[in-house]
């Protein structure tokens, strides 16, 4: 899939965000033993080091060298704001003065030990994001470029230096949409989910797309063993149009074909994500269409209320939009479940710092 070209960061480049492999490579051009890329690769992701000159694993020359022409920090924290549940927004500048913002999010449940059962990190793949959709925030910032690895990996190191638990689960579910994004972000998968990081499992790491068919039909042809959500929230075309124009690229018939071939090539279920709206996609029709969709392939359906995004001042059908409420809302997860549907319902973690769903745009997200 092509990268905007706009993802270009002018100024040093990265050592962040480059795997094993890359390290390899590149030590190669300059002369280097194979090892040393190993030991740098460690120092970044395992020892997490913050800059070079504490890379005393390497030679001095070597750490001039390296001083001269890279840089260690891709992403620099702003602030922290802390929700009343325990969930943290991260607030990060970045190289060229851009602002992205990742979201740390606690489950209530807590373990024996009295910690929380699942810490989950949402981050942000790309500035803005220019697909539109009604209902987030951060489509009212349009697409600035696209996020480059370091930046993504650098939110988890960042976010996890400033966390005494350790993270135990990542959505790529903030800002921007991860498949067009797609070098990158699996560049970032691949650091993530490498054994010798020991920063999350495979099984634990989620990609939620708006529904960009070239991107899921690439995971499914190479096999990723991380997971697949896709921001469904219509069970018509009509409707799904109307909230997501993406929709009108790839449409609900393509995308019920596309996530068939990647259960088929993958043998992996799909997460829907499933937000209501009131009188607009939470009737009964819309329940049978939902279960039906669900039952061609494994899947799970969040359930997720509308959260208002009247900060961003909506204009439109954007301003029409409003939460189902809560009669109807348990009304519609009842007979889901009924139809024989795998239902949860997403919490709203975070609403009090606008870090809920959608709601990621700087003061967004799927
Ligand atoms: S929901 Fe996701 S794809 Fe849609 S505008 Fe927001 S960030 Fe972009």
């Amino acid at each position: 899939m092509a990268i905007p070209a706009r993802d270009i960061v002018k100024g040093p480049p990265e050592l962040k965000g480059l795997t094993r492999g890359a390290l390899e490579q590149l030590f190669l051009l300059l002369g280097e033993k194979k090892y040393r890329a190993h030991q740098l690769y460690d120092a970044l992701y395992i020892n997490r080091l913050e800059s070079i000159d504490e890379m005393v694993v390497l030679p001095a020359a070597l750490r001039a060298s390296l001083s001269e022409t890279y840089r260690m920090q891709s992403v620099a924290l702003q602030q922290i704001q802390h929700s009343d549940d325990g969930t943290k927004k991260f607030l990060f500048e970045l190289y060229d003065g851009r602002s992205i913002e990742s979201v740390l999010i606690p489950t209530e449940k807590l373990d024996d030990a009295g910690k929380p059962y699942r810490l989950t990190l949402c981050v942000s793949t790309q500035v803005g994001c220019n697909l539109g959709c009604k209902f987030c925030a951060t489509a009212t910032l349009n697409l600035a470029r696209n996020l480059t690895a370091g930046e993504i990996v650098d939110q988890y190191l960042q976010a996890q230096a400033h966390s005494e638990e350790k993270i135990t689960n990542l959505v790529f579910m903030g800002m921007g949409e991860p498949m067009q994004n797609y070098d990158n972000v699996m560049a970032a998968v691949e650091i993530f989910t490498d054994q010798r990081t020991d920063m999350i499992v495979p099984r634990r790491v989620t990609i939620s797309t708006a529904g960009l068919i070239p991107g899921i039909m690439r995971m499914a042809d190479e096999g990723k063993l991380i997971k697949l959500a896709v921001s469904l929230h219509a069970t018509t075309q009509g409707v799904r149009e109307k909230l997501m124009p993406i929709a009108k690229k790839y449409t609900l018939s393509q995308l019920g074909d596309a996530l068939e071939y990647y259960y088929r090539k993958t043998h992996k279920g799909v997460t829907f994500e499933y937000i209501l709206f009131d009188g607009l996609n939470d009737g009964p029709d819309d329940v049978k269409r939902l279960a039906k969709l669900a039952r061609r392939f494994p899947s799970r359906i969040n359930i997720i209320p509308f959260h208002q995004i009247d900060f961003t001042a909506p204009v439109g059908f954007a301003a029409e939009l409003r939460p189902t409420p809560p009669d109807r809302f348990e009304w519609f997860l009842a007979q889901l479940r009924a139809e024989g549907a795998n239902v949860i319902v997403r919490s709203s973690s975070g609403l009090d710092i606008d870090a809920a769903c959608g709601q990621l745009a700087l003061s967004g997200g799927h």
